[in-house]
């Protein structure tokens, strides 16, 4: 975000409440690259414009993200071993929230780390990663 809203947008109507007012609150994404993102005057949603297609959004998130997330095209052992240190201090910290479970979703698994710490724990899961490379390494 640029810090503050700039100017007013003329994209489409919101779909959330259909209002045509808002406002430009960002014309770039973390890294700098072009990607406009506006705040509806009528509900406060704040959504990229314009809204990428379902087609868009697969083809990204099955090929570029994790690219652009992490940095990596695949699983980095350095990476992976954060992911195990960390998860294991989440399962510490919320032991009760998870007593009594025996199944888990876990959706945008990324490279599994999450999945077989809580099968370590007994539960059952499964996993949702649309990028092809780390759903193969889960
Ligand atoms: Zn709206």
């Amino acid at each position: 975000m640029d810090g503050h809203a700039s100017q007013k947008g003329t994209s489409d109507p919101c779909r959330l409440c259909g209002e045509t007012d808002h406002v430009v609150v960002s014309r770039t994404d973390c890294h700098g690259n072009a990607l406009e993102t506006v705040l509806c005057m009528g509900c406060g949603v704040i959504t990229n414009d314009p809204i990428p297609s379902d087609e868009e959004l697969a083809a990204f998130y099955r090929t570029d993200y994790r690219m652009q997330y992490k940095g990596a095209k695949k699983p980095r052992k350095r990476q992976v071993w954060r992911n195990f240190k960390r998860i294991e201090s989440h399962f510490a910290v919320n032991r009760d929230m998870y007593a009594g479970h025996r199944t888990c979703l876990d959706l945008g698994s990324g490279s599994g780390e999450f999945m077989l710490m809580a099968e370590a724990l007994g539960m059952d899961c499964i996993g949702i990663e649309p990028n092809e490379v780390y759903a193969r390494y889960s």
